[in-house]
């Protein structure tokens, strides 16, 4: 069958290609897709970042309906199998090797045969998908289409990131830029883990927003005293002996493309606390290696989420603990969506929907 797919073109360019798709494996499963949201990751790939991907079909953020299953799908995957009709998830973490460390280990994202959606396979950006039926996993019923289609990205990635975290119910956590992963980092803190948030960025109306969204604190990251503010809403900022302070959020969450950002997020947590990376600015980040050892300070790099956390994630946002902020167009605005982000025109989340 032929169908429309967006795909990298030349030169960077973005272009919608008639395609063919192949008969699908005995373990696979092929997907009707209904929503895939454009992310900048995308972008990345079609302006040839990662390497020139020149005809992959993009997209990693797809969800749709299940409308054809290979004839080993069920023996392997026993009860959890998917089903025509179901509906499935292509997400950036397409398929590990399944055996190694990592994949046997809960880290099965840093597997090093791994596969992503969009990139190193064609992507569900596209009416069909094939997908490996044991890795596209399950949407629940009762959630909203682009919303989960977010989820499979933004939504996974800020959650694994609060989990990565450590932080407990009760402690607090600052997420440094409130854009569109930290609003949701704010909500999963707020919602799910029972923090206390501290919201952080250099715009007002995004401080504005973490509060609608629950943040208990929203501080301007330019200002001179942003650390000291935030170890006074934390236990204090002044001395209490050897210069040491009793202040510091527990955690805290880079989704910044700042430097700055970092390096304020690793002065912002208390001993013992935890920063999680998630933006990826490519600079390095000044880290003080007295302040690592001698306040225990962990740093940790969180890379999107495995299929269990996406799962969990899923089954949370069907019970309405986050909201995704997404708007739907059709598949023909493909190129001037990837224009708009180009540019920096784009806010909140734009989804292709396949039924406009
Ligand atoms: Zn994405
Ligand atoms: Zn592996």
């Amino acid at each position: 069958m032929i169908m429309k797919a967006v795909c990298c073109g030349k030169d960077h360019s973005i272009v919608i290609e008639e395609k063919q798709l192949r008969p699908i494996k005995p373990t696979e499963v092929r997907i009707k897709m209904e929503r895939c949201g454009v992310c900048h990751t995308d972008l990345h790939v079609a302006h040839g970042d990662f390497g020139d991907k020149t005809g992959t079909t993009l997209g990693h953020e797809g969800v749709g309906k299940v409308v054809e299953v290979g004839h080993d799908v069920a023996e392997m995957m026993g009860e959890g199998a998917l089903k025509v009709g179901d509906r499935a998830s292509v997400a950036w973490f397409f398929r590990g090797c399944g055996r190694c460390d990592y994949c046997v280990n809960g880290d099965e994202t840093l597997c090093r045969q791994v596969e992503n959606a969009g990139y190193t396979v064609d992507g569900a950006m596209a009416e069909e998908c094939i997908a490996p039926a044991n890795y596209a996993v399950k949407v629940p019923d009762g959630l909203d289409l682009s919303e989960a289609s977010s989820i499979t990205c933004a939504g996974v990635t800020t959650y694994k990131a609060v989990k990565n975290s450590k932080v407990a119910p009760g402690q607090w956590i600052v997420v440094f830029g409130i854009g569109g992963l930290g609003n949701l980092a704010v909500q999963w803190a707020k919602n799910v883990f029972g923090a206390r948030v501290i919201a952080v960025d250099g715009n007002q109306g995004a401080l504005d927003f973490a509060k609608e969204l629950g943040a208990d604190h929203a501080l301007n990251a330019f200002d001179k005293d942003l650390v000291a503010q935030i170890q006074d809403l934390t236990g204090g900022s002044k001395p209490i002996g050897h210069g040491l302070v009793a202040g510091g959020a527990h955690a805290a969450i880079v989704t910044a493309t700042a430097k700055a950002a970092f390096n304020a997020a690793v002065n912002s947590v208390r001993a013992g606390g935890t920063v999680v990376g998630v933006g990826l600015p490519v600079e390095t980040m000044d880290l003080s290696i007295p302040r690592l050892v001698l306040d225990g300070i962990k740093i940790v790099g969180s890379l999107v989420g495995t299929r269990e956390d996406l799962r969990e994630a899923f089954e949370f946002a069907a019970q309405g603990k986050v909201k995704c902020k997404t708007e739907d167009r059709p598949i023909a605005d493909a190129p001037k969506i990837f224009e708009e982000m180009h540019q920096g025109k784009i806010r909140g989340r734009m989804v292709i929907n396949f039924d406009l």
